[in-house]
């Protein structure tokens, strides 16, 4: 009875938002394209930053901010955070149009190692070098909020522990409680899902 409910309301959540399908992949399908695209068309409006020159430099809160204009009926607050942590490299609480372009340029161009890799290091959020239970379900929480789970009634409170059991089912080969690099990249690559919603980029950039 349990499990029937919880296959209609993902089945629910499906047909209200198809990026459900892929939040236990890495994030492009969640993405797409949309907000890299509006991210720097806003950045560059608000900046007004000079197209030879580029020298602007954003800090967490225009991320936030950035974040909660596009998922209004969420609090995206926390994944903004995460997502900042990954485009701020050298760690100095701000990311340089530099730093922005390269990141994007990775997730757009790079080889499928180097998004797989970029990847990895937003979900791996305290840079150790392997993803645990812990951090994913963070990230999992921060997803969930940012889309506004009062918007969808029929998401269960569990959906994104859930998430992170069938992430660690998929990911963590050796089941030593941590998923690798290794292990990431090799899942990702054997899984048609992951790798389709990958290539979407390809087409639309
Ligand atoms: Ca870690
Ligand atoms: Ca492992």
């Amino acid at each position: 009875m349990k499990a029937k409910n919880r296959d209609q309301s993902l089945s629910d959540s499906r047909e209200l938002d198809g990026s459900y399908d892929q939040l236990t992949v890495p994030p492009w399908g969640l993405h797409r394209c949309f907000w890299l695209k509006c991210l720097l068309g806003y950045w560059m409006d608000c900046h007004e930053l000079p197209k030879e020159c580029p020298s602007g430099v954003v800090n967490e809160e225009n991320f936030k901010t950035i974040y909660s204009q596009f998922f209004p009926q969420g609090d995206s607050s926390m994944y903004a955070h995460f997502l900042f942590e990954a485009f701020d490299t050298n760690k100095n609480g701000s990311v340089s149009f530099e730093d922005f372009v390269f990141g994007l340029s990775i997730i757009l161009r790079g080889t499928i190692n180097d998004r797989l890799n970029w990847a990895f290091n937003l979900y791996d959020l305290n840079k150790d070098g392997c993803i645990t239970k812990e951090e994913m379900l963070d990230i999992m929480r921060s997803i969930y909020d940012m889309m506004g789970k009062y918007t969808y009634p029929t998401m269960q409170d569990d959906a994104p522990r859930e998430h992170v059991e069938s992430f660690f089912q998929k990911m963590d080969r050796n089941k030593d409680g941590v998923v690798t690099i290794e292990e990431f990249i090799e899942s990702c690559k054997k899984d048609e899902n992951i790798m389709q919603s990958m290539q979407l980029f390809d087409n639309v950039i």
